[in-house]
């Protein structure tokens, strides 16, 4: 593994060990589609059709999250006897579910020791998601994403129709048959903080078909390049960044050369980009105008909630500067030649490098308050 082949030239990373482990994971080594990997119309695409990866991206933040998600799914099994990572095959996709809470009625139908502690009202099937704090207001905002929501309804939808796999260690379960879906839930976890956010809606059947049709219009593509790109390429979307596929997907750019210059081959190109270009300088513009607009507006609100957004102020603090007049009393202090011209810069150099402090004083201004506007 090329991620990291030693700490400072002198031990190997123990990333390399945990690559190496990931790579071997039943769900690295799997050819069939998974509803994971249902990201991308392109991706999936390339999936199916067999192709070989062509890059191995950095997995560092990927296996954090996997860890985080076996120690908790492990917990919730133990503790509430939740059915966790139980796998589901149709004809579209195969794969592990999260988690399912089984309604009374269905787990009436198993052995009793099979039961869970607690059942659920209806029957859910729940998604499991670690995210960074990065994206977490975006989380607590706006929920699953489309691709989000189509793996849980790939799932949730092999479930309803089919029911668990039939394969040993759960063919208890797979006896069950179709089963009764009456809940979606997802469950992120930050990550850097723990902080947990549900989201949950009712099972929508209509949803899980559309989730199917597009897995078949993969499926019925006659080579990748039939399926469009659903992103817009390496440094603009993470995912990209992140693609097995990337250097397919994004062939040819000269070093330093952005990859999505692939995608202008003539001059009609070259207009349709332009259009494109000054839409979105249009909507950015219009997208500011409110902004600013808004922000006037709350310029002397308190801090608080206000509906679904809540308001704080950052900055209008004392603001500081470098105190010329102590650093010279400073270099006398230390032995340092103070310049003859004063120059700020250097001084501040002398007394790092003198292991002294950089003296500050304050400029009688204060820094600009600072909007900060995040879910409630
Ligand atoms: S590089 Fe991006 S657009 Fe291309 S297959 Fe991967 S995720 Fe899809």
């Amino acid at each position: 593994m090329s991620v990291a082949t030693s700490v400072d030239g002198v031990a190997p990373s123990i990333w390399n060990a945990a690559h190496d482990v990931d790579a071997r994971r039943p769900r690295s080594c799997q050819t069939q589609l998974g509803a994971s990997d249902t990201v991308c119309g392109r991706r999936a695409a390339y999936i199916l059709h067999g192709v070989t990866p062509t890059d191995q991206p950095d997995k560092r933040a990927a296996i954090l999250g996997t860890y985080i998600h076996h120690g908790l799914l492990e917990s919730a099994r133990t503790e509430y006897g939740w059915l966790v990572e139980r796998s589901v095959q149709d004809d579209l996709i195969r794969g592990h579910v999260d988690v399912v809470q089984l309604d009374a009625n269905t787990a009436a139908r198993l052995p009793a020791r099979h039961r869970p502690v607690i059942p659920a009202d209806v029957l859910t099937v729940e998604d499991v998601k670690t995210k960074s704090t990065y994206l977490w207001d975006r989380v607590v905002r706006y929920g699953a994403t489309a691709a989000e929501l189509r793996q849980v309804y790939l799932y949730a939808g092999a479930l309803s129709e089919v029911g668990f796999e039939n394969v040993p260690g759960q063919r208890y379960l797979a006896r069950l048959g179709p089963l009764p879906i009456g809940r979606i839930r997802f469950r992120f976890i930050n990550r850097d903080s723990g902080a947990e956010h549900l989201q949950e809606f009712d099972f929508d059947p209509q949803r899980a078909a559309e989730a199917q049709w597009w897995v078949e219009r993969v499926r019925e593509s006659q080579s990748p390049e039939d399926m469009p790109r659903d992103f817009h390429g390496p440094g603009l979307d993470a995912i990209c960044d992140y693609c097995p596929f990337r250097s397919l997907c994004w062939p040819g750019a000269a070093p330093g050369v952005p990859e999505q210059t692939a995608l202008i081959h003539n001059d009609a190109d070259r207009e349709q980009a332009l259009i494109e270009y000054v839409q979105g300088h249009e909507l950015a513009s219009e997208g500011n105008r409110i902004k600013n607009f808004a922000r006037k507006k709350l310029d002397q609100s308190p801090p608080g909630v206000y509906g679904s957004n809540r308001l704080s102020w950052r900055g209008g603090n004392d603001e500081e500067k470098d105190d010329v007049e102590a650093m010279v009393d400073l270099h006398e202090i230390a032995g340092i030649p103070v310049p003859m011209q004063p120059d700020a810069d250097r001084m501040v150099k002398n007394l790092k490098e003198a292991g002294l402090p950089i003296p500050r004083r304050k400029t009688g201004r204060k820094t600009a308050p600072v909007i900060s506007v995040g879910p409630a």
